[in-house]
């Protein structure tokens, strides 16, 4: 008999409401099955607070489930059917678009208002590309838009791991600069925690943080101790992966390729490479992406959204020189945010918005290989746990239950 079947027989003959979904059927779909991607949407979809983070940085029960359901709802590799959060013309095929190449041919981005290469005026240390993100941040903040903002910075006990924290000053934006090939399970910070009771905040984030936040904002329940509706603009990272500290940064870097972390002023993923340098200037590793595969998060197969279409502004390095952001302004609140930082920035034409055009198409194809279910933009928002068991029954990322009642 399953793990599941055992765990309701044990319940002493309580009845239970029809429909019902609890953590260990998150746990099982999701996190043990080996597809979470950390985004701490679950934590933060909680009514009751009854999740935290684990010591293998995962989603983790710290007391009583009641069985609400929220958790897997919400959840983009769970029941959350993450395509419905994204604007209706995401999915527009790149026929005619609002972007035209020098060489004519037509590019669609998704929802955009306008785009841009950017690079802030005055560099600002640390930062990965063109530092447009930090910028924006910095003059939100100092001009009273945000009080807040939901970032990684540096973890103070493992080198070159990134972790959530709410910034609550400039200098706080400042040291986060740069980027982490980690997830930081960043939603489980939405507890905006000595902002006072005008929270407003920011959050930058991978796409699939942007598509839990975005479902969560859609509906207006109460979240136990987070707070969605504070989040007044959403900034995407542009991103294929991303990957386990564990497996990238220790086994990959430090024991495969004998690197001392401490040595490592910066990480980065351009031109389809991984590059590492040393605070000297030397480049320590220069290597195909696809030669860290292993280390990266399995559940990001299934994730078709590179471009961030959910978020009010999405941003990466691909599709500009290097040195600058590659910049979409999405809604009307990341307009109104970009009017703030637009002083302070160099900008031109969006160099070669073809390179994310391409770079988009193939994270959907992989995606839509790797999915068992329909990827429907138009379908229901939530995917019943019922459904997701029959659909994944039989690949390599069946519910952990189903494997080990196999053997
Ligand atoms: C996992 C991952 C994969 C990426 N993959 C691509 C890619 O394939 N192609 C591409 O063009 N760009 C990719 N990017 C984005 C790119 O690395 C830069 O973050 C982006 O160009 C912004 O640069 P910037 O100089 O404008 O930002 P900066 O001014 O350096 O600010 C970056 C901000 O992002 C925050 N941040 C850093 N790491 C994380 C994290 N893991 N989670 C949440 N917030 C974080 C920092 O705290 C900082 O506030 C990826 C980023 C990440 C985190
Ligand atoms: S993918 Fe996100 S919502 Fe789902 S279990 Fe992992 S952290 Fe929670
Ligand atoms: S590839 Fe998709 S699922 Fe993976 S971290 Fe990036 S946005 Fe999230």
């Amino acid at each position: 008999m399953s793990k599941t079947f055992d765990i309701r027989r044990e319940m002493n003959d309580i009845t239970e409401a029809p429909g019902k979904t609890w953590f260990f059927e998150l746990a099982a779909g999701v996190i043990d099955a080996g597809r979470c991607i950390q985004c701490g949407t679950c934590v933060a979809a909680c009514p009751s607070d009854s999740i935290g983070i684990g010591t293998r940085g995962l989603p983790a029960l710290v007391k009583m489930c009641t069985g609400c359901s929220l958790c897997w709802d919400f959840c983009p590799r769970g029941g959350l059917r993450y395509e419905t959060t994204w604007p209706e013309d995401a999915m527009v095929d790149a026929g005619p678009g609002p972007v035209i190449t020098g060489d004519g041919a037509r590019v669609h981005l998704g929802q955009e208002l306008a785009t841009y290469t950017a690079r802030v005026s005055e560099p600002i240390p640390g930062a990965q590309d063109g530092g447009f993100v930090s910028a924006l941040l910095i003059s939100l903040m100092r001009q009273g838009h945000i009080n807040g903002a939901i970032l990684a910075r540096p973890s103070p006990t493992e080198t070159w791991k990134g972790e959530a924290f709410l910034a609550r000053d400039p200098h706080d934006i400042e040291t986060a600069a740069g980027s982490f090939y980690n997830q930081t399970m960043a939603l489980a910070h939405l507890d905006c925690k000595g902002l006072g009771l005008e929270p407003r905040i920011a959050v930058v984030g991978t796409p699939c943080e942007i598509q839990g936040l975005r479902a969560l904002q859609a509906r207006d329940w109460y979240w136990g101790k987070s707070h969605p509706e504070a989040v007044v603009v959403t900034i995407a990272l542009l991103c294929t992966k991303s990957f386990d500290y564990t497996g990238l940064m220790l086994t990959e870097l430090r024991d495969n390729r004998g690197i001392d972390l401490d040595d490592v002023a910066r990480v980065d993923i351009l031109h389809g490479k991984l590059m590492v340098d040393a605070h000297d200037g030397t480049r320590l590793v220069d290597e195909p992406i696809r030669d860290f595969h292993g280390a990266s998060l399995k559940g990001c197969d299934e994730c078709a959204d590179f471009l961030g279409h959910a978020a009010d502004i999405s941003v990466g390095s691909v599709g500009s020189a290097d040195g600058y952001s590659s910049v979409i302004i999405r809604t009307e609140a990341g307009q109104k945010a970009f009017d703030a930082v637009k002083h302070r920035l160099e900008l031109r034409e969006l160099d070669r918005p073809e390179a994310l055009q391409k770079l988009e198409n193939m994270d959907k194809k992989t995606a839509f290989a790797s999915l068992p279910r329909p990827f429907d933009p138009d379908g229901p928002m939530f995917i019943d746990y019922a459904e997701h068991v029959s659909l994944y029954a039989g690949t390599d990322r069946e519910p952990a239950w189903i494997s080990s009642s196999n053997g």
